[in-house]
């Protein structure tokens, strides 16, 4: 839309009725697009109407995890995104050609998101997630200046290392003034067949990442839930089914299914 004026973004406008979450994490791996895509896939399941801008530039991996091959289609001068279990999608890795890397400054992660944002027909949604990339970059302040009632998701593992940077990156919504919802741990831990439990990753992370940021925000800052280590969830993100829809009753679908709910 080069030269034509910036369209305003609904999601931002007072009295929007759609939530907005973004899915932050301090580092890469910890299963931040896992997370985000199967709360979108239980929340679309539970009748809600949602959206998810994959806007993890140096790992899009949302299209890989919902099985979207389309390319989204162009309406007019509008995006049409592509649908995926009742989702509809968006991912910067639908506009870059092949599997190339995306080597862009920051005020062209700017634009992208504001395009997502504001040009792509998203219609009335009850939820919009974001797919953060890891860490404190860019593309967390321009969320904080484009969708300003954004809400913070933070995503960490029970590993002490992870849960610092964790905090640094919750703590980010104190600078800009968005409201930080709750924190997810991930890979908590993974449960033997005689029902004991292996903590992979130590313990305590997701807890410790919750009462730093109720400290420091002043408010609750709940810890929403424990995914455990699941093959079933792996599985799910490799074939394109999120395992909340293949696999309900597994223990990681559970868990994200609880997170889902509260949310
Ligand atoms: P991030 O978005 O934080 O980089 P991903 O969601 O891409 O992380 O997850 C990294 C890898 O770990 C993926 O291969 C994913 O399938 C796997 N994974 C994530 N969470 C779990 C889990 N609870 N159990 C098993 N595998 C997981």
């Amino acid at each position: 839309r080069g030269g034509q004026a910036e369209r305003e973004i609904p999601f931002a406008q007072p009295g929007s009725l759609t939530r907005v979450y973004a899915v932050a994490s301090g580092k890469g791996g910890v299963g931040k697009s896992s997370v985000t895509v199967n709360l979108a896939a239980a929340m679309a399941a539970d009748g809600l109407r949602v959206g998810v801008v994959d806007a993890d530039v140096y790992g899009f991996s949302v299209p890989r995890m919902l099985g979207v091959t389309q390319k989204p289609t162009q309406v007019d001068d509008m995006i049409l995104p592509p649908l995926a279990y009742d989702v509809k999608v968006i991912s910067i890795g639908m506009f870059v050609p092949g599997n190339q890397p995306v080597v862009w400054r920051g005020p062209m992660l700017h634009r992208a998101l504001q395009q997502f944002l504001g040009d792509v027909f998203w219609g009335d949604l009850d939820v919009l997630l974001l797919d953060l990339p890891p860490g404190t970059g860019d593309i967390a302040i321009s969320v904080a200046q484009l969708i300003p009632n954004a809400e913070i998701l933070v995503v960490t593992t029970p590993q002490r290392a992870a849960a610092e940077v964790a905090e640094r990156a919750g703590a980010i919504a104190l600078q800009t003034h968005q409201q930080v919802v709750g924190v997810i741990e991930n890979m908590s831990w993974l449960e033997q067949p005689d029902g004991s439990r292996i903590e992979l990753f130590g313990a305590g992370g997701g807890q410790a990442v919750s009462d730093s940021l109720t400290r420091a925000v002043g408010a609750p800052v709940p810890l929403l839930g424990q995914v455990p280590i699941d093959v079933a969830l792996r599985e799910g993100g490799d074939s394109g089914t999120p395992v909340v829809l293949s696999d309900p009753d597994s223990a990681a679908a559970v868990a994200l299914r609880g997170v889902a709910k509260t949310l």
